[in-house]
């Protein structure tokens, strides 16, 4: 409730000094939902550009803390990129409302859903939102597979180069540079994992799905009974059995999910705990979407070869 009264607060200070100005000057600027999109605006954007994510790297994207700053934040936006797919949908839409900014509405060009021109996986048959099941619309976890991430940042220059005309070579010869170098290391990270075919992990959440599919891994269980329900004792005694007669010892976590559930899991089927994360940011050198990469592939290399 307090945080109601503070975003009314917020709303009205904004429409009293004029709210939205007219049209940028100098650098466009640029609101990510997710570090991720944001990280991949920093890319393209350049010197042209500047980002602000609102989610921390270390919050859970579908759980994100809304404050008044960043209506403040949405309300100055030139552009905004969200995910979409109903990752942002728990907080997202109330701030959205209240930032009144034509620039970012649904259809602008000043408006960037990554999930447009992505093949979702996991869109469900049958949905019941009400037990608070998450992804209603398919799995919301898609940058994780460099293909996808192609897609999303040739739609960031085309959005930018809309709206920024004068910086649309700027922004198509970022993006060029981009694409050349995923290619370089996308073949890279797949040499890494080719003697790794087929291994099975175990997530807390159902977020490593892309990567598994586009690495030729495979996620087993999740200890989340579904997407966004919390792992009950019934559901875990099932994923250890599925463990053990699958011999998968690989359990990955985000900073933001139950690390002391996976270790008890982890207790009770000889298996490896791994800190991996999304959000470039959230741990240590992962600054950019290539550094995350990296980070994450060594990582699930070394734990493959030490549980081999
Ligand atoms: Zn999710």
């Amino acid at each position: 409730m307090k945080t109601v009264t503070l975003l009314t607060v917020i709303t009205a200070t904004l429409i009293a000094s004029g709210g939205t100005r007219p049209s940028f000057a100098g650098r466009l600027r640029v609101v990510a939902t997710t570090p991720d999109l944001a990280a991949l605006a920093r890319a393209i954007g350049g010197d042209a550009v500047d980002v602000k994510a609102l989610a921390k790297p270390t919050e859970d994207p579908h759980y994100v803390d809304a404050k008044p700053s960043h209506i403040v934040t949405l309300n100055r936006a030139d552009v905004l990129i969200e995910g979409g797919a109903e990752l942002e949908l728990g907080w997202l839409p109330p701030l959205l409302e209240s930032a009144r900014n034509e620039r970012i509405a649904a259809g602008a060009p000043g408006r960037i859903v990554a999930s447009q021109g992505i093949r979702m996986l996991d869109v469900p048959a049958t949905f019941d939102r009400s037990k608070g099941d998450l992804h209603a619309l398919g799995n919301p976890h898609f940058l994780l597979d460099p293909l996808n991430v192609k897609i999303i940042v040739t739609q960031i220059a085309d959005h930018f180069a809309q709206v920024d005309p004068q910086a649309a070579d700027l922004f198509a010869a970022n993006l060029n540079r981009f694409l050349a170098a995923l290619d370089v290391k996308l073949a890279e990270w797949q040499e890494q994992l080719a003697p790794f075919r087929g291994a099975k992990v175990v997530t807390y959440h159902k977020d490593f799905v892309y990567l598994a599919q586009r690495f030729q891994l495979q996620v087993l269980e999740t200890l989340e009974p579904k997407p966004g329900i919390a792992p009950s004792p019934a559901h875990l005694a099932k994923v250890i059995s599925i463990m053990r007669a699958a011999d998968a010892r690989v359990i990955l976590v985000q900073p933001y999910q139950n690390r002391r559930t996976a270790e008890t899991v982890a207790r009770q089927t000889n298996a490896v705990v791994l800190d991996i994360a999304q959000q470039p940011g959230a741990l240590k050198g992962t600054d950019t979407y290539f550094e995350l990469m990296d980070y994450m592939i060594r990582t699930l290399v070394t734990a493959f070869q030490e549980t081999k």
